[in-house]
């Protein structure tokens, strides 16, 4: 019996373009929808712009168009960029849909019946020169807990502390640097709290991978906290019903976004929605990035449960992509747009990239560029696309194009490489694509042996039938291993059906084997690449550092942040910057934000609990120059004490550069 199952990926955000770390997720998802299609499964594969909230709004105000106007521009962008890279949504809709107002709604009145919602009355941050009420990350100020300068409304990046943006001290607007006020307001909360229980069962029973669900138990030992669902106007997005000036908080209908798509594309092929989104008759999987897994693995059954739906299968969760080791970023070349990829690189290699790479944890992928080149130029090129070029044109001029039928050692060979079939299946279903990808390399050797012993370019002269056979056997290998790649090759596997003259190859054809047919003529399958290609998007993305056109907001706003009141050299000299050496550096248990680090700075030494293990890793930071604010006040934090502070510029999280020196420096070196 096949399956039904409906899929989908987490939404991107309509405020800028894609990137190759958002394909990350859309291709491990595309891959796995693919799969499940060649089994013969029923597989529906929904996504749809995320296109409310204060970043759209802000967006659109600085670009001088409506909101609507920008994620119209955005929804074809993105469109196109999915297209581009083979990525197949059965539907990719919008959260700006009749549909999503309507579910939204339909989920408010359910979970307002139900008591889980309730109203409270909330100070908040408000910017008389915007006239906004200031979302988390718009307000900056001081920690309220530890005293750090220049932290998020939300969260500090150095204690980890979280709090309300009306609880940090001297704050000031992020876009135009105004001290806010502060303002009353009613806001809806979602009492996340009543469903604790039911969440912990919902984990407890396999809802997502161990090392999430580690995760999410720390979560729920320190206690789930109720959900502000509700936004002041003015704000992109739905208006709350009964309400004049109030909206849902675009996370509120974000994931109900996924329903939305169902149901139009139900709508609009004549499916049964309830049946599709809500009955046991259909699985439901979900595919996130670790970012958002307190959405998706709370707020999101929870609502789901409250409103009467039932829950995902299964959450799979993956990790983010760093690029030579470090995370993506623009002065580096390496924040690359799927635009600018496409320009220079064949998207398949990137498919095959990131399969080659991704298991079903949630560690990071690394790209490493040599490593992209070299698997491109090694594996696509000369290992798979050569066992066709080098069979399939001898037999198309030579040889009539016919095929003979396999003797002993090729029905041998061909059975081995049948015979892996279910391993292969196994791993897709897994979501073990590195492991696979090993098992077809492997498997590209061996024919690769088998071709060079049999030497068919030697023998087509004297042994014409003999060779015949050979090339039968060839062909066979290449297209079971075709079979096997095409989830991740879905453009390339095309082509090889057309030379092959088949029709779409399923997982149900590799028991079949090709005998005594006419193949058509063979046309190239894969181009190497070189460095050159590689450097040039890198240079390309370097550029593409100039704001977009619509500038997504956040960035920008921190960017253009205005200078401090003028000071002396002589307030400039209370301050003592050294060069200072990593002469140790570990994580610290507890706080997975910060790493311990010892300095040398030409005297004692000194420890310093610094905010950067989002940023890196402590194996690389040994022996590195930094900058030392050296006279700080030492500060006692739970962790330990911290003497003194690294400099380092960023928005934090990954985003997060410490300042260096030129060569030469040395510890304990004074800035002057
Ligand atoms: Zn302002
Ligand atoms: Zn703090």
């Amino acid at each position: 019996m096949p399956r039904k199952i409906v899929v989908t990926s987490a939404l991107p955000y309509a405020n800028g373009p894609i990137h190759i770390g958002h394909l990350v997720e859309y291709l491990q998802t595309d891959i796995w929808v693919r799969f499940q299609k060649m089994c013969g499964n029923e597989c529906l594969y929904f996504c749809a712009d995320d296109t409310h909230g204060t970043p759209i709004m802000i967006s659109a105000r600085a670009g001088g168009i409506s909101p609507e106007e920008l994620i119209g521009q955005m929804h074809k962008e993105h469109e196109s960029d999915f297209k581009s890279f083979y990525i197949e949504f059965d539907n990719f809709y919008t959260t700006h849909s009749t549909e999503n107002r309507q579910l939204s709604e339909q989920f408010f009145a359910r979970l307002n019946e139900k008591g889980s919602i309730v109203t409270r009355e909330v100070e908040q941050t408000y910017c008389e020169k915007c006239k906004m009420t200031l979302p988390d990350r718009y307000v900056r100020g001081t920690c309220p807990r530890c005293g750090a300068e220049d932290q998020y409304g939300d969260s500090c990046e150095l204690c980890s502390a979280t709090y309300q943006p009306v609880e940090l001290k001297n704050p000031r607007c992020a876009t135009c640097g105004t001290q806010p006020v502060r303002r009353e307001s009613k806001h809806y909360f979602f009492k996340l709290v009543d469903y604790g229980q039911q969440l912990r069962e919902l984990v407890a029973g396999g809802y997502t991978q161990r090392s999430v669900a580690n995760k999410l138990d720390e979560w729920f030992k320190v206690g789930l906290k109720d959900w502000d669902i509700s936004r002041d106007g003015p704000y992109f997005g739905f208006k709350i019903p009964g309400e004049e000036n109030k909206f849902f908080y675009v996370w509120l209908d974000a994931p109900i976004g996924y329903m939305a798509s169902a149901k139009n594309y139900c709508d609009k092929n004549g499916l049964d929605f309830d049946k599709v989104w809500n009955s046991d008759e259909y699985e439901l999987y979900h595919f996130i990035g670790k970012d958002i897994m307190y959405f998706h693995a709370l707020f999101w059954p929870a609502m789901l449960i409250g409103s009467g739906f039932k829950t995902a299968e299964k959450l799979f969760v993956h990790g983010f992509l760093t690029v030579n080791g470090e995370k993506m970023s623009k002065s580096r070349g390496t924040f690359i747009k799927a635009g600018t990829y496409l320009k220079h690189l064949n998207p398949e290699c990137l498919r095959y990239y990131y399969a080659s790479k991704l298991s079903n944890g949630i560690e990071d992928i690394d790209l490493q560029v040599e490593d992209f080149i070299n698997k491109t130029n090694s594996d696509l090129v000369g290992k798979f696309a050569n066992l066709a070029s080098r069979s399939a044109p001898m037999l198309t001029k030579k040889l009539e194009g016919l095929l003979g039928e396999l003797d002993g050692q090729g029905r041998e060979l061909i059975n081995k490489l049948a015979a892996a079939k279910e391993q292969i299946i196994g791993d897709y279903e897994d979501l073990k694509y590195a492991s696979l990808v090993r098992r077809i390399v492997a498997m590209a050797d061996e024919a690769n042996r088998y071709v060079e012993q049999n030497q068919p370019w030697v023998t087509v002269k004297t042994e014409p039938e003999k060779t015949r056979v050979v090339l039968t056997t060839i062909i066979n290998a290449f297209r079971i291993l075709t079979i096997y790649l095409k989830p991740i090759l879905p453009e390339y596997s095309k082509r090889v059906e057309k030379f092959l003259n088949v029709d779409e190859l399923r997982f149900a054809d590799v028991e079949r084997v090709l005998e005594n047919q006419k193949i058509n003529d063979f046309e190239r399958l894969f181009e190497r690449i070189d460095e050159g290609q590689v450097n040039a998007m890198i240079e390309e993305s370097k550029e593409g550092q100039s704001p977009q056109p619509a500038g997504p907001a956040q960035t920008e706003a921190v960017e253009a942040e205005a200078f401090k009141p003028e000071c002396t050299i002589e307030d400039f000299e209370k301050i003592d910057l050294r060069i200072a050496k990593v002469v140790n550096a570990e994580p610290v248990e507890g706080a997975d934000k910060l790493l311990r680090l010892v300095l040398d700075v030409g005297g004692p030494q000194r420890t310093v609990l610094a905010a950067i293990a989002k940023a890196y890793k402590p194996e690389d930071l040994m022996g590195k120059i930094v900058v030392y604010f050296a006279n700080l006040k030492p500060r006692k934090m739970r962790f330990g004490l911290s003497e003194g502070m690294i400099l380092a510029v960023g928005t934090g999280g990954k985003d997060i550069f410490m300042l260096s020196a030129d060569a030469g420096a040395k510890p304990g070196q004074r800035a002057l």
